[in-house]
């Protein structure tokens, strides 16, 4: 309950996660698997996140994001 409340108040932390699901040929892929294929889910507000392996890291921050993904872009490239 309280922990609810701090959610509403100061957004969640998303300090716990479920273990990492790597999507593979699926059809329709969750967002968040979009860039690393990996993702996780925040077990406190359900959010989804991508998970990146090699870092062992959820990559949460949009500029993260897009620094992850300029790396990527440069190994494919
Ligand atoms: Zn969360």
């Amino acid at each position: 309950m309280i922990e609810k409340l701090v959610e509403a108040l100061f957004g969640c932390r998303h300090s716990r996660y479920s273990f990492p699901v790597t999507v593979r040929r699926a059809k329709r892929r969750p967002q968040a698997a979009a860039l690393t294929g990996t993702y996780v889910v925040c077990l406190d507000c359900g959010k989804e996140f991508a998970y990146d392996w090699q870092q062992m890291k959820v990559i949460t921050s949009p500029e993260r994001h897009r620094e992850r993904l300029a790396e990527l872009a440069k190994h494919v490239a």
